[in-house]
């Protein structure tokens, strides 16, 4: 967990943090310039505050000052224990796979088994490619690469600024799954970076919304998505509705799944999950129709009363707030808007077809 009051001024631009950033995967999005890269570069050391602190501090771990101006403390990068994976790889193009991996064991060793460099090539697949060079590697080779070399440093905190730009979705559905298992298997704690979080927002715990420099909001991807006019700083292509349910049956045989949270029950698709177990429920904005009436004889499992909260006017369409007993935002075209004739406390129903709704895995830790 990092402690971090800063300051670091720019001859154009002044970054203000202060803030706690809990354990686990965490995901800081905000538009270009908003200092995304600063904060990071502040925290591994590579940037030096003009004011304030960071501080380090883990349960069962020694509490560590990375950097304190008034305590003239300023611990080196290489002394931080936290490791930052650039956009540009920067892997050494005359060493093989397996020689750029296990480059930082030149400066220090360690003994976890798991971060040695056989055990990384295993993990990331590279046992077959470990005495090629980089430019004989696919971009996904290069990626993993690049990640178990930073791995090979034994961090405990991993650090990626925008890790997932110009990759195409295959490439980033793997590598996100590997930052899932090293967070989760290797327990090592991850700050990621990106524009685009539609990818990562159920793998993550926490969230920090970055714009002009401050941290306009921060906290879990289902409450962050839930607070009107937030969405927005998220840049996802579509809005999507998070929420946190518990499942309380699943059957197989009419492949269904029902969900709850307080007094709103959902019927999703069928996952072989224990029963009882928290899980993130996702449906898209444009997924879900509004009726003033009940509908009758309809194929649509979901049909849950609620009340219009807000509508906000977005270029070309609507944005509809709902409540269910949780707040959902659905999209309305302006004539559908028109011909519904709804405002502020309008009862409606809300119309989900089961097979909209997906269900995710939700971060333990
Ligand atoms: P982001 O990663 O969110 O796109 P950055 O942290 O890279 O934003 O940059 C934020 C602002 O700080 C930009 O206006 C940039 O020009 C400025 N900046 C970043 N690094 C430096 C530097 N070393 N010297 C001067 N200005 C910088
Ligand atoms: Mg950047």
């Amino acid at each position: 967990m990092l402690n971090i009051n800063i300051k670091k001024q720019y001859k154009n631009f002044s970054l203000s943090i202060n803030t706690k950033i809990p354990k686990g995967f965490i995901s800081i999005v905000g538009p270009s310039g908003s200092g995304k890269t600063t904060l990071l570069e502040c925290i591994t050391g590579v940037a030096k505050p003009n004011e304030g602190f960071i501080h380090s501090f883990y349960p069962n771990k020694s509490d560590k000052l990375l950097f304190d101006k008034k305590k003239n403390i300023n611990v080196p990068i290489e002394k931080r224990k936290i490791s930052l994976v650039k956009q540009d790889l920067l892997l050494f193009p005359h060493m093989t796979v397996y020689e750029n991996i296990s480059y930082p064991l030149r400066f220090s060793k360690h003994t976890m088994k798991e971060l040695q460099p056989k055990s990384l090539l295993k993990k990331l697949q590279l046992e077959e490619v470990k005495d090629k060079f980089p430019n004989q590697l696919s971009g996904g080779q290069q990626q993993r690469t690049a990640l178990a070399r930073t791995l090979c440093s034994n961090p405990e905190i991993l650090l990626l600024d925008e890790p997932l730009k110009e990759l195409d979705q295959k490439l980033k559905n793997e590598i996100i799954g590997l930052l899932v298992t090293i967070n989760r298997q290797l327990g090592i704690d991850i700050i990621l970076v990106s524009h685009d979080i539609s990818n990562i927002l159920s793998l993550s715990n926490h969230i920090l919304i970055l714009s002009g420099g401050e941290i306009i909001a921060q906290n879990t991807p289902a409450k962050l998505l839930t607070t009107p006019n937030i969405n927005k700083f998220l840049q996802l292509p579509q809005i999507s509705n998070f929420l946190t349910m518990k499942i309380v049956s699943s059957n197989i045989k009419n492949s269904t799944t029902i969900l709850k949270k307080g007094n709103l029950s959902l019927t999703g698709p069928f996952i072989n999950q224990t029963i009882g177990k928290q899980v993130i429920v996702n449906f898209q904005s444009t997924d879900i129709i509004i009726s003033t009436e009940k509908p009758i004889n309809i194929s649509a499992r979901n049909i849950i009363l609620g009340k219009v909260e807000t509508i906000i006017k977005q270029d070309n369409h609507f944005l509809v707030y709902l409540n269910i007993g949780e707040i959902i935002v659905a999209h309305v075209t302006t004539e559908a808007l028109k011909k519904l004739q709804i405002s502020d406390n309008s009862t409606v129903y809300i119309i989900l077809k089961t097979s909209n709704i997906k269900i995710n895995d939700i971060y333990e830790n």
